[in-house]
């Protein structure tokens, strides 16, 4: 959970240096949190940072764009990004620095996408390329994906949880079918949103699929059953517990959105 003593920095973030430029992948939960990852890139390269991609609206992944604002610097991000921050951006940065303190938040601000991905979309860094991919509904509703095609390294920003139970804020529906969708995709490994740097890849998939899938029973048959939302959201899922962190934290809410969803199947 984002506090005071991690400053929001919680998720998995990164960058790829091309022979021309450096593409950051999300920034960090706050303007210090990015700072930290420009000072990471600089000690590897004094190319310029072209493009900075944010894989979604959540705080711990957007909000240390403004380390990186400043001419030449392209944000990119899922057609659906700006009504989202637009929905709850600002709202984000309240309850996020009721989280972390506000001395962590210093400096943070809601810097929007300069370029939409619709589909699908290549940017070149100089003789590397990544291929971002806009898709459906699944963690949220403004998920992209990123290969980095030099090392066969797939970015799935939060599509992919490990150790940190997923968090649902999207369709359960649409992040199922996505998790086995992206486990077909061939990757040597793949950079999750929470957990290890990276993980080989589709067996990083396995858990939460497996989770997912076994939320999606429960919470089919409670609805059969005939029983109520919160007491779905007390037993759905809780099968799965074992191996997963914050499951406490996260679990009942992921019932809760997921049985919203199939209660109109
Ligand atoms: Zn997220």
């Amino acid at each position: 959970m984002p506090d005071g003593d991690n400053r929001g920095a919680i998720a998995n973030i990164g960058f790829v240096i091309g022979a021309e430029g450096v593409a950051v992948i999300d920034t960090g939960g706050s303007y210090c949190d990015g700072m930290g990852l420009k000072a990471a890139i600089r000690a590897r390269t004094a190319l310029p940072v072209t493009y900075v991609i944010n894989t979604h609206v959540h705080p711990d992944h957007i909000f240390g764009n403004a380390a990186f604002a400043g001419e030449g610097v392209s944000f990119v991000a899922h057609r659906n990004l700006p009504r989202a921050l637009g929905e709850r951006g600002e709202h984000g940065l309240q309850s996020y620095a009721e989280q972390v303190g506000p001395e962590a938040m210093q400096g943070t601000k809601i810097i929007p996408p300069t370029e939409l991905v619709t589909d699908t979309l290549r940017l070149d860094l100089g003789g590397r390329a990544l291929v971002l991919i806009a898709r459906p509904a699944a963690h949220t509703d403004a998920d992209l994906t990123v290969f980095d095609e030099a090392t066969a390294t797939l970015w799935t920003g939060d599509l992919i949880f490990l150790d940190h139970i997923p968090v649902l804020d999207g369709s359960l529906k649409g992040w199922l079918a996505l998790t086995a969708a992206l486990m077909q995709q061939p990757a040597a490994r793949i950079v999750p949103g929470h957990g290890p740097p990276s993980a080989p890849w589709p067996e990083a998939g396995e858990k939460q699929l497996r989770y997912l899938q076994r939320l999606a029973e429960d919470l089919r048959g409670a609805i059969r059953a005939g029983k109520s939302i919160s007491e779905a959201a007390a037993v759905c899922g809780t099968g799965e517990k074992d191996g997963w962190q914050l499951f406490g934290a996260y679990n009942s809410r992921n019932a809760l959105t997921g049985f919203a969803e199939l209660e109109w199947d």
